[in-house]
């Protein structure tokens, strides 16, 4: 029996789970295609500009804290998470500003000021939704529950007799709507479908526990931006005896009557009994298992969205503008219909405005700011982006200008762009899909990929694209449960 493990991918949690079972004393190796760590959590830099290239809020900090606490670091002397007193403000095409303050009391307070919606309404529904994180986060989130015996009794029987509780069946929009009637206090609620490239009309109302993660919790953002989390995680990988290989993509996982034999790399076979994934699960099926196995079913979910990025350098400042800014569509319901029925891009995207250098100075000139500029996108399908983003830069700019007031062409002074076709490219996500398998459907939580494949022993899975889905923490969820199974499955003598 060989107990070295390979991991394919140094994504956030092919890292994380290389820390863990290197602590606990495996052999690892990190095979990464690219010539450094991170995969949809890079930076770029330029003309004195500092950009994080994709995840841009960090919430549920303590699935960062727990991987620290598990090999015994303090965290905080790897990174220094700020907690920010206004998650997002919220723009509206009739002239309605809403601040979401992190605290619950003035966050309601600023929706009771615009709208017809009580404050109270707006705190029973983030107590509700933090009610439903703790009914359900254990299970459908923290356990690896298509392993039936692995799902904690108690937490079980309290969720089944919960069950109407869910509403399971209802989709996000239905709840926010009759639970707020508000059209732009429906669509602040909406919005956190996109949060996983969902769609809020189809995706289950369970989504809502993301807004408890934000409203309750709050959103932090690290000091120097979020490439500070991998770089404290490759710092870990380093001292913990992790091999990092970089610039060696994988051609593809061997098997052999059903048992993990090895990775072909470059033409050769290198052995392994255990091997995890964290390349997505599309990609895959489509390249690394080519041959293997029947997979049909999972290339008959449903794929996250895409988006187009454009990064910055905005040589002026904005004091009506805070760290996260969202400018909203005026019909929500058509521009997801553009994403995913029509897959083409919507005249009048929901413009996502992230500026970093307002909290971490050092990423922009003095009286400058770093942009990054995103709207959602339908996934790459052959589509022309090479002249399809011209005409987002275009519609961008006219809705800044619209709703800010402002002719902000005039203060680029760097720029850089992404598209759906470069995010596969760098990721190797299939046609640029964000998050995986989308959650539009009332029953996705149940058809995740698990993280590890009965045909196939040795064989796991972690990352955004499978169980428990995307975003930084459910990453680190992933990572842990993965490890846990390999310490199950595969246990050192001497551990
Ligand atoms: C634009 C954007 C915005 C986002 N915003 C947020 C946010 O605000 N908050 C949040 O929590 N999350 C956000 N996310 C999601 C979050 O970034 C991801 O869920 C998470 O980083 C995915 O990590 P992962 O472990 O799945 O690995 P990935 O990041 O997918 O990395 C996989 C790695 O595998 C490597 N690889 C692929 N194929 C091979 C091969 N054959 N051989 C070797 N290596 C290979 C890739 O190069 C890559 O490094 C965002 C993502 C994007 C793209």
């Amino acid at each position: 029996m060989n107990n070295k493990i390979a991991i394919i991918g140094a994504g956030l949690s092919g890292l994380a789970c290389a820390i863990r079972l290197a602590k606990t004393g495996y052999q690892v190796v990190v095979y990464e295609k690219n010539n450094s760590a991170g995969g949809k959590i890079v930076e770029l830099s330029g003309k004195g500009y500092r950009f994080d290239t994709g995840a841009s809020i960090l919430t549920l900090p303590e699935k960062v804290e727990e991987l620290f606490a598990f090999v015994g670091e303090p965290v905080h002397d790897y990174l220094k998470l700020k907690k920010l007193e206004i998650n997002s403000r919220f723009f509206y095409p009739d002239g309605t500003i809403i601040d979401a303050f992190s605290d619950t009391n003035k966050f309601a307070a600023a929706i009771e000021k615009q709208s017809q919606v009580g404050k109270e309404k707006v705190i029973r529904f983030l107590k509700r939704n933090r009610t439903l994180y703790d009914l359900t986060s254990e299970i459908f989130l923290f356990s690896p529950f298509q392993k039936i015996a692995s799902v904690p009794i108690s937490k079980a029987v309290k969720l089944v007799t919960n069950i109407f509780f869910l509403k399971l069946f209802k989709t996000m929009h239905t709840l926010n709507k009759k639970w707020f009637g508000d059209k732009r206090i429906v669509q602040l609620f909406d919005r956190y479908a996109t949060y996983n490239g969902s769609d809020p009309y189809r995706a289950s109302a369970t989504l809502s526990v993301i807004s408890h993660l934000e409203h309750n919790i709050g959103s932090y953002i690290p000091e120097k931006g979020m490439f500070q989390l991998i770089k404290a995680l490759v710092l870990l990988c380093k001292k913990h005896g992790v091999e990092l290989k970089f610039n060696t993509p994988v051609q593809e996982i061997k098997i052999d009557n059903n048992r993990i034999r090895g990775l072909r790399i470059d033409g050769k076979i290198y052995n392994y009994d255990i091997i995890i994934n964290n390349t997505d699960v599309f990609y895959t099926y489509k390249e690394l298992l080519n041959g293997y196995t029947h997979s049909d079913k999972i290339f008959r979910r449903e794929l996250s969205s895409s988006s187009i990025i454009f990064y910055w350098g905005v040589k002026k400042t904005f004091n009506n503008l805070q760290v996260h800014n969202i400018l909203f569509t005026e019909n929500y319901k058509e521009e997801f219909d553009y994403i995913f029925r029509k897959k083409m891009l919507y005249d009048d995207p929901t413009i996502y405005v992230y500026i970093s250098s307002k909290v971490n100075r050092s990423d922009a000139p003095e009286g400058s700011e770093n942009w990054l500029v995103m709207i959602n996108t339908p996934n790459d399908d052959n589509h022309n982006w090479n002249w399809l983003v011209p005409q987002a830069r275009k519609s961008i700019l006219n809705k800044i200008h619209r709703i800010l007031n402002v002719d902000l062409e005039k203060y680029i002074e760097f720029e850089k762009h992404s598209s759906p076709s470069g995010i596969e490219k760098w990721t190797n996500s299939y046609k640029g899909s964000l998050y995986g398998p989308s959650s539009n459907s009332v029953f996705s939580v149940f058809q995740r990929h698990a993280n590890f494949k009965k045909t196939m022993k040795g064989l796991y899975f972690a990352g955004g694209t499978v169980h428990p889905g995307g975003g930084i923490p459910l990453c680190m969820a992933s990572a842990k449960i993965v490890s846990e199974l390999v310490y199950e499955d595969f246990p050192l003598e001497n551990r």
